[in-house]
């Protein structure tokens, strides 16, 4: 009963609501990313435009998730049929910046009083941005195949800015682990090529994971991996059988499961090595 409650309580928090539209309104600006960024034309037409037929599309019927729904999935203009992609990157950007709130609770009602919390505001932006990332990267390379340089190295060159502004990462966290989380898939990749003389792994991946240290700190490296490693072969087994053909030169984008095997750790890190531990 009180766990019913305190979801009652965080429901009828104006703030989780607050961060579930931002959530929404960030959501509509990955979508653009993803479909910008891998065709190089992020600057070139700054309105949104219909992707089937170019025709503007007016603001009111580009309210993230509502408009979907409204248009029953179909482009007002040209009648295209719009990708599920749309809503469902907004809806989980949403659902995730919420959550987030409630992870990190940087302002609330306390005794009448409006209680706000700078350093759980810090984390509450720093996971923000974060999954976001991974979360544009993820659907980028699952479609593609591709990590843009532009959003992986990018990432990394930010990770000085986010260890000064993050009240719990230190710049030596986030150097080492930079440097672990590359150098690690680096003689990975380095190992596969003596061995196989293919590249089994991309060098897309190696960046990510170097991105990943030094925005999480050199605790996150271990963890995504192994944690990415386990979703990602639970996941290619699964693919494998579903399309009834085994084969170890499928390829399957790592990516997203390193995205995912960081997430894990951001939000339950110390909870899932103390069940590994048996702590
Ligand atoms: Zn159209």
């Amino acid at each position: 009963m009180t766990a019913f409650f305190s979801v009652v309580v965080v429901l009828k928090s104006y703030f989780f609501w607050f961060a579930f539209s931002i959530g929404a309104c960030v959501g509509s600006f990955l979508n653009v990313c993803i479909l910008r960024i891998p065709e190089k034309t992020f600057w070139s037409n700054r309105r949104s435009v219909c992707p089937a037929c170019g025709a503007l599309i007016p603001f009111y019927l580009n309210i993230p998730i509502v408009s979907f729904f409204l248009l029953k999935g179909r482009a007002n203009c040209c009648g295209a049929k719009l990708s599920w992609q749309y809503p469902l990157v907004e809806l989980t950007t949403a659902v995730i910046f919420a959550v987030l709130y409630v992870f990190f609770p940087f302002m609330g009602w306390d005794l009448s009083a409006l209680q706000f919390d700078a350093d759980q505001l810090l984390r509450w932006l720093h996971a923000c941005i974060f999954i976001s990332l991974m979360l544009t990267m993820s659907v980028i390379d699952a479609r593609l195949m591709i990590i843009p340089d532009v959003l992986s190295l990018g990432m990394l060159a930010m990770s000085p800015v986010v260890a000064w502004a993050h009240p719990d990462l230190t710049l030596v966290d986030s150097v080492v682990g930079a440097l672990a989380g590359g150098g690690v898939l680096y003689a990975v990749a380095w190992a596969y090529w003596l061995l196989r003389k293919q590249y089994g792994l991309g060098f897309g991946d190696v960046k990510l994971l170097a991105a990943i240290g030094g925005w999480l700190g050199w605790q996150a490296v271990f963890p995504t991996l192994f944690l990415g490693s386990i979703v990602g072969s639970i996941m290619a087994i699964g693919i494998m059988m579903l399309a009834r053909q085994f084969s170890w030169q499928a390829k399957i984008p790592f990516g997203p499961y390193l995205a995912a095997g960081a997430v894990a750790h951001l939000l339950f890190g110390s909870e899932l090595i103390a069940l590994m531990t048996g702590g």
